[in-house]
């Protein structure tokens, strides 16, 4: 499991990452995005969570070769999203807070 350490400032909530996590991993699948690719992405989302100021990367810029930042979008209780600056495509996940 990915680990988190300390408080990150990204906007989202640390509980809700590891579900965001899987959601852009199922997204760079969908794309058809190669293991070399995905590997990228798992250095590029470890980076952004280790508080280094790099964003969340969208998963479907990242294979264009693009680093995007991911903008939260306001949370929905169950279910959290946020939008690409640069696609703006908008991706959504559900907030494990949000199914008890
Ligand atoms: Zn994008």
């Amino acid at each position: 499991m990915h680990k988190l350490r300390g408080s990150i400032n990204l906007g989202y909530e640390i509980m809700a990452l590891e579900f965001m996590h899987k959601e852009m991993l199922k997204q760079l699948k969908k794309l058809s995005a190669t293991n070399e690719v995905t590997d990228k992405y798992e250095s590029a989302w470890s980076s952004a969570t280790r508080n280094t100021g790099l964003p969340i990367p969208c998963p479907s810029c990242f294979i264009q070769g693009i680093l995007s930042r991911l903008s939260p979008l306001k949370d929905e209780g169950f279910a959290s999203s946020a939008r690409c600056v640069n696609c703006k495509t908008k991706y959504e996940w559900q907030n494990p807070d949000g199914l008890s």
